[in-house]
């Protein structure tokens, strides 16, 4: 997890709440689980789990009668699948709220998909009429999402999409840093480095963002630090989940190597370019590139280039990157 080129800085080790199930532990109705192997062998690596299981929590107990998502797709309750008159909505939502205050140290949570209490995104709700329509959200990761609207989610069937998986742990070390910023004390002066530091970063998602963070921060003087550093924050995050494209980090690698054009020898830019011109046909992945560059700016040092967090997002044996 060492960045030799960075200053020699180290990614700082992020905690991760995980739906417990995840992670290997039997907490299911059924008593089993549902262990996500890179979650568990890769990132695990990488990260300390904080394991949550919301059902077990309430008391529930293992094993238990299932419960899934009814009534108004919009506002579901949580109902025992053959006892519907047992409601555990209230149970899962004040969990929720309580768990929400213990994440404060915690730089993401990974959910169980398909969950009525931990799903994120297209769960099945079981209507009035009797049909499943796909696109409620879990109760619980419900509460938790608004509680903690910056805080990096995700859920674990979308961790198996390369591109999810890269955007995922992108933001969840991007948000480990913001608890480092905020950990050694807010400031304007380091408010201005962060987002220097993240400027290709954010530029590779949303240049729109980047440039509309850049045009809030210009107001720092005028503002409330702390109030305009949650703008920020959201501003960032919003904008790191867009999805990044080949097009995109093509311009910001054209814009690093513009930056670096005085220190580069005529036969190292053309091999810079030969290089990038074979990730925008797809023939190499982003890993190659940003190898070259770090490997420019280990023999000719630069420090703004050098200082980037593009250059290293996230610890490299994630290699994320050669999938990309
Ligand atoms: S999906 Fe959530 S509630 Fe269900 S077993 Fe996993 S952690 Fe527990």
């Amino acid at each position: 997890m060492y960045s030799p080129d960075s200053g020699g800085e180290v990614h700082s080790r992020p905690r991760l709440a995980v739906s417990s199930c995840l992670l290997g532990q039997a907490v299911r109705y059924d008593g089993r689980h549902k262990r996500h192997n890179w979650l568990v062998d890769t990132l695990g690596r990488c990260v300390d789990f904080e394991p949550l299981c919301p059902e077990v929590s309430i008391g529930l107990g293992i094993p238990r009668e299932p419960v899934q998502l009814t009534g108004d797709p919009r506002h579901p309750c949580v109902r025992a699948v053959s006892h519907p008159d047992r409601d555990v909505t209230a149970d899962l939502q004040a969990e929720g709220h309580a768990v929400a205050t213990t994440l404060g140290g915690v730089a993401g949570y990974v959910f169980k998909s398909r969950s009525p209490s931990c799903g994120l995104f297209h769960v099945g709700v079981l209507t009035e009429s009797g049909r499943i329509v796909h696109s409620g959200q879990g109760v619980y990761a419900r509460v938790i999402q608004k509680a903690c609207p910056c805080l990096p989610l995700e859920e674990e069937s979308r961790l198996d999409d390369a591109a999810l998986r890269e955007n995922f742990v992108n933001r969840l070390y991007t948000y480990q840093r913001w608890l480092s910023l905020c950990a050694a004390g807010l400031s304007a002066q380091r408010l201005l480095d962060f987002h220097a530091r993240h400027k290709y970063l954010l530029m590779a998602h949303s240049p729109e963002d980047c440039r509309r963070l850049g045009r809030l921060l210009s107001r720092l003087r005028d503002a409330d630090l702390f109030v305009l550093a949650r703008e920020y924050l959201a501003g960032l995050m919003a904008g790191l989940m867009q999805e990044s494209a080949t097009t995109r980090h093509v311009n910001v690698l054209q814009h690093i190597v513009g930056h670096l054009k005085q220190g580069i020898a005529a036969s190292d830019k053309a091999e810079l370019l030969a290089v990038l011109e074979a990730y925008r046909h797809r023939e190499i992945p982003l890993a190659v590139p940003v190898m070259c560059l770090r490997r420019h700016v280990h023999c000719c040092p630069d420090e703004y280039i050098g200082r980037q967090w593009y250059l290293w997002p996230y610890p490299d044996e994630l290699e994320l990157r050669d999938h990309l």
